[in-house]
């Protein structure tokens, strides 16, 4: 069937074939192999894009004429650019050495009207000598990319604060952990609890106690550039998890947590609100699990509690 296809493969049938290629509503872009007679180097050129392509994509084959003009034009950032350069090549050599005929990526490209927008593109990579033409269609997966990023970003963050939730620390803390074991890489852990918060909600109202959780959250991310994450843990109880961090450097932040918070005045309305944290301060043993320092930072809280309050406790 291939010969036949060789055989009839005249200018009329070609026509036809590109008339066809604008009822399909995927968009696809042929192209054709020219050998640069001077440099010996191959190089694609456009010479076919259906309705599909230019409606969606936005561009004509004036405006990329070949795929120099494609990477260009669609990766207007040179770093991305060369990254999806190099992606491709390896794409390629991989449907190679799997004798694959196609390539495929996904890509965030700059469409014609200035959006960017996400694609599956999928390559012909070897023609058979059938044609001289290679196929490229370009399936539009935007919507749901940017779905599967906001889930993500959802399953990992707190909804009030914005802060790290409480999944994300403790992944944080499992992958800090275990490479502490090898390289001694000291972790350390400052486990803040709001003091009589409660009286906060019982007084100003829940709404007022929502408020003052998020410039709780300002406060500490302000005060915390070097963790490795700010987590809500709870109610109004935040985990620091400071990597390369010594007993005594977490118990300085501690204190200076404290401090901060116990000086700051907190807003609601036109209330003005004046509040102390309490802190349990560790740092990860070797060999320690995740389960036994978490524990171990907790206790140390409940005893800053016990000796009073507005205190850091060491554990
Ligand atoms: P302590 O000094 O012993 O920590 O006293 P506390 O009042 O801070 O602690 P307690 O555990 O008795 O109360 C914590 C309160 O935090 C109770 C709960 O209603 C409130 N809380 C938990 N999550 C939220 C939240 O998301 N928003 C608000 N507004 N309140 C919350
Ligand atoms: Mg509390
Ligand atoms: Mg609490």
């Amino acid at each position: 069937m291939g010969k036949d296809m060789v055989k009839r493969n005249t200018p009329q049938t070609e026509e036809i074939l590109f008339q066809s290629l604008d009822f399909i509503p995927i968009p696809i872009l042929l192209s054709e192999s020219h050998i640069n007679q001077s440099s010996g180097k191959i190089k694609r050129i456009h010479c076919f894009m259906n309705r599909a392509f230019i409606e969606q994509i936005g561009y004509t084959i004036t405006d990329i004429p070949d795929i120099d003009a494609w990477f260009n034009t669609v990766y207007p950032d040179a770093v991305v650019r060369q990254a999806m350069i190099d992606g491709w090549e390896a794409e390629v050599k991989r449907s190679l050495a799997a004798g694959i005929k196609t390539a495929e990526m996904q890509a965030r490209i700059r469409c014609g009207n200035g959006e960017f927008r996400w694609f599956v593109i999928t390559a012909q990579i070897s023609t058979d000598n059938l044609s001289d033409l290679h196929v490229v269609t370009m399936r539009d997966i935007h919507d749901l990319q940017t779905l599967i990023e906001e889930n993500t970003r959802l399953s990992y963050t707190d909804m009030l604060t914005g802060l790290a939730n409480r999944r994300e620390a403790e992944k944080v803390l499992t992958q800090l952990i275990i490479p502490a074991h090898q390289t001694d890489a000291k972790v350390s852990l400052l486990m803040c609890d709001v003091d009589f918060f409660k009286t906060i909600n019982d007084t100003y109202g829940h709404l007022c106690g929502d408020e003052v959780l998020v410039q709780i959250a300002t406060t500490l991310e302000k005060f915390t550039h070097q963790a490795s994450c700010i987590a809500r843990w709870g109610g109004e109880e935040f985990l620091i998890i400071l990597r390369h961090s010594s007993l005594d450097i977490a118990y300085q932040l501690a204190e200076y947590i404290r401090c901060e918070i116990a000086s700051t005045s907190f807003h609601y309305q036109e209330h003005q609100l004046n509040l102390t944290v309490s802190l349990g301060c560790v740092s990860v043993q070797h060999n320690e699990s995740v389960r036994s320092a978490l524990y171990r930072v907790d206790k140390a809280l409940y005893r800053a509690k016990l000796e009073g309050r507005n205190r850091v406790m060491i554990g």
